[in-house]
């Protein structure tokens, strides 16, 4: 959505268009210098996001985290960007911080996902408590990691059934490494990997995007629902799995204006069977 006026005025434009939760970043989304949240600052955030009735709300962290950084200044960097991105989502009632899985930067995707593992082993017990990081699933493209429903899988697992750990479902980057979103046949064989591997009670968040590159392509560029290679069909397909009721949907489709910002909450809506509210 527009960023324009301050957060007051974004939360406000989008529980007009029917939002029930909201995906925000706290500081600057492409910068290391982490934002430190005061009290009154996050409790004025949180009395905003009451008023409108949004509940759950996500943080998205700064995308210049890598907890497998190869070189050892970014990962120090990463480490310290996050944890305070944990404690301003505690501060602001946030239960969720998503972040991508990272990069191997060359190393190889094992060695990649051992250290992505140890750096989460060590910085799990510094977290707030009643906030999870949610492992967003990448697009696959070049050395980044967490691609395969696997691969999550195989960390979650590592670090433990009761880590403070889920998954971040990414429509749109499943379906650009490969997973067939747009056909029931397809989905039933992506769904079964990902409840097999990853277990449908570890996907706390689900980012809803159509796919403006085609399957396969690796590459992370999001579209209109019902406009990209997923299409309508792959998403009505894709809500008819039981999915919890109170999951967050989340939208991140290209912000072309407050037109489609609303006409992707009704197909969102429609696709999965909800009255307007
Ligand atoms: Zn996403």
């Amino acid at each position: 959505m527009s960023q324009k006026g301050g957060f007051a005025r974004n939360v406000k434009r989008a529980a007009e268009i029917g939002c029930q939760t909201l995906q925000f970043f706290v500081g600057n989304p492409t910068g290391w210098k982490p934002l430190v949240l005061d009290e009154e600052e996050a409790e004025k955030r949180r009395l905003v996001l009451k008023e409108h009735d949004i509940f759950p709300y996500v943080i998205h962290s700064a995308y210049l985290i890598n907890l497998a950084a190869k070189k050892e200044e970014f990962l120090h960097k990463s480490r310290l960007l996050l944890q305070q991105t944990m404690e301003n989502a505690s501060l602001i009632g946030a239960p969720y911080v998503v972040v991508h899985v990272g990069s191997h930067g060359g190393r190889g995707f094992k060695k990649g996902l051992e250290l992505f593992i140890s750096t989460l082993e060590e910085e799990m017990p510094n977290w707030p408590p009643g906030v999870e990081l949610l492992l967003e699933n990448t697009a696959g493209a070049g050395t980044s990691l967490g691609g395969s429903f696997i691969s999550i899988g195989n960390i979650l697992k590592a670090l433990g059934e009761d880590a403070p750990l889920g998954l971040c479902l990414d429509t749109a980057h499943a379906f650009a490494v490969g997973y067939d979103f747009s056909t029931t046949e397809g989905l039933k064989k992506a769904m079964g990997e990902l409840f097999e591997h990853v277990g449908m009670e570890k996907i706390k968040v689900i980012h809803v995007n159509d796919s403006a590159t085609p399957r396969g392509s690796c590459r992370d560029r999001h579209a209109h629902l019902g406009e990209g290679f997923i299409g309508s069909e792959g998403f009505k397909a894709f809500f008819r799995y039981p999915w919890p009721d109170n999951i967050p949907a989340i939208l991140e489709t290209p912000e072309m204006g407050s037109g489609w910002d609303a006409i992707n909450m009704e197909r969102l809506r429609s696709y999965a069977g909800k009255q307007e509210s």
